[in-house]
């Protein structure tokens, strides 16, 4: 008995995201199935896992720990900005969802961005280099790309993430990652992982795909990708009352993560608490269930919106561009999410519209995304204000872009009346 071991175990090592038909034949899960089949319980029987807190654990030969920091034994819990049982857990649940080997929860969405491409250059043994990234991420990640990554050695070059002869056109020689979100924040336009995956195959580069808006919709380490970065905040957590964030890949890339000399989460320490772990650790089972209703109501209100002709843009009706590619890579069961946009006028009109909906109880005019009810923002006036002007001129994102974050809550009928009414008092 070296210590107390954590089980960095692949999931797929453990047979748990495959289940077997009758005739021995492997079938995959499904995200639901994968999730549902990571269990755990309390040191009584409890259906429910306990809360490690402990921020150190004991060895039972001082050797062992030693050996540990030596790096010449692997797997003991030793301090929990390396590792903590309940933060264990919760990444076997994430890596359950996304087909992966392994994953580590940590603080933030941003957190796990930043670690994750940070990461990659490490272990590549590089200093410095270079990425390719979409131009239409979450402002914050592009402001991250732009104005922080430079600082740390790493150059990066923003395309027009579908296009992909743009994509190969900025691949250079110290090129390390491709970056692009499932669903870009906020235009919806959907990247070909696919592609993408080819791509980084030919010029031996790690695709990150961030998937926060298509959690249980999508699994891109199933159509190529490396690493898989999540914030939490959103639809895992499903109430707005956390901030936390995930990576998921390969289990060499994760326990990379927290290695004692060149661990980037373990040497930067954005780690995720054991009591936030815990409560997303049990929102994950009913994930599924959230994702289809955010699915199911922004489907019924963004079909309403087309029938009225209002300028809606949904991943899940016909005429969006890539309805047709995000059919080939997502669950149909989960559906097409929860987000949509809508094109006002201006800005001003798209306030105006705004804060009639929140005086009427249709939303509440707040960033982020994945809340039980309806979030709204001005993309271009709050979560993509740090992409210039100019560019966002260029991607097409204007400032009378309102973006919704579809809640479940409540009746759908009667919270589309609750829409038209505000609607066609701001625009008749
Ligand atoms: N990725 C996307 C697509 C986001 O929308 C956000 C936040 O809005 C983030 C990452 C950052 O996540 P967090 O706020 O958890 O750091």
């Amino acid at each position: 008995m070296v210590g107390h071991v954590f089980p960095f175990a692949s999931i797929l090592m453990q047979g748990i995201a495959y289940a077997k038909t009758s005739q021995e034949t492997p079938m995959k899960s499904s995200a639901q199935q994968a999730i549902r089949d990571v269990q755990h319980f309390g040191e009584e029987g409890g259906v429910v896992p306990v809360i490690d807190v402990a921020s150190t654990s004991t060895f039972l030969d001082p050797k062992d720990m030693e050996r540990t920091f030596m790096g010449e034994l692997q797997g003991c819990y030793l301090y929990s900005r390396h590792s903590n049982p309940t933060v264990n857990i919760f990444g076997l649940k994430i890596a359950a969802m996304e087909a992966a080997e392994a994953a580590l929860g940590v603080a933030s969405g941003m957190a796990a961005i930043a670690c994750a491409v940070e990461q990659i250059f490490r272990n590549a043994g590089v200093s410095g280099g270079h990425i390719v990234t979409s131009r239409t991420v979450y402002g914050g990640t592009y402001a991250l790309f732009k104005n922080i990554l430079p600082t740390r050695g790493l150059q990066v070059s923003f395309v027009e993430a579908t296009d992909l002869k743009a994509i190969e056109a900025a691949i250079r020689p110290d090129t390390k990652v491709l970056y692009a979100e499932t669903l870009s924040n906020p235009l919806l336009a959907v990247s070909d992982i696919r592609a993408m995956a080819a791509l980084c195959k030919k010029h031996n580069l790690k695709l990150v795909i961030d998937n926060t808006f298509a959690p249980m919709m999508v699994r891109p380490l199933e159509l190529g990708a490396d690493v898989v970065v999540h914030s939490c905040t959103k639809y895992i957590s499903g109430a707005s009352d956390f901030i936390a964030g995930a990576i998921a890949g390969s289990q060499d890339f994760i326990a990379s993560l927290i290695d004692v000399n060149t661990g980037v989460v373990m040497l930067t320490g954005p780690v995720m608490d054991p009591r936030v772990a815990h409560e997303l650790y049990m929102r994950m089972d009913h994930l599924g269930v959230r994702m289809k209703a955010h699915s199911q109501t922004s489907l019924f209100i963004a079909k309403n919106m087309a029938k009225e002709k209002l300028p809606v843009i949904y991943p899940g009706l016909e005429n969006h561009a890539q309805h047709g590619l995000l059919k080939t890579m997502i669950d149909g069961s989960i559906g097409f999410g929860g987000i949509l946009t809508l094109e006002c006028a201006d800005a001003d009109q798209a306030r105006l519209l705004a804060t009639k909906l929140q005086d009427e109880k249709f939303g509440l005019y707040a960033v982020s995304l994945g809340f039980a009810r309806t979030l709204m923002s001005c993309s271009a006036k709050s979560t993509s204000s740090e992409i210039p002007e100019n560019e966002r001129k260029e991607i097409g994102l204007s400032e009378g872009l309102l973006r919704f974050s579809i809640g479940y809550t409540g009746d759908d009928q009667v919270m589309w009346e609750r829409f038209m009414k505000c609607y066609r008092s701001v625009v008749e």
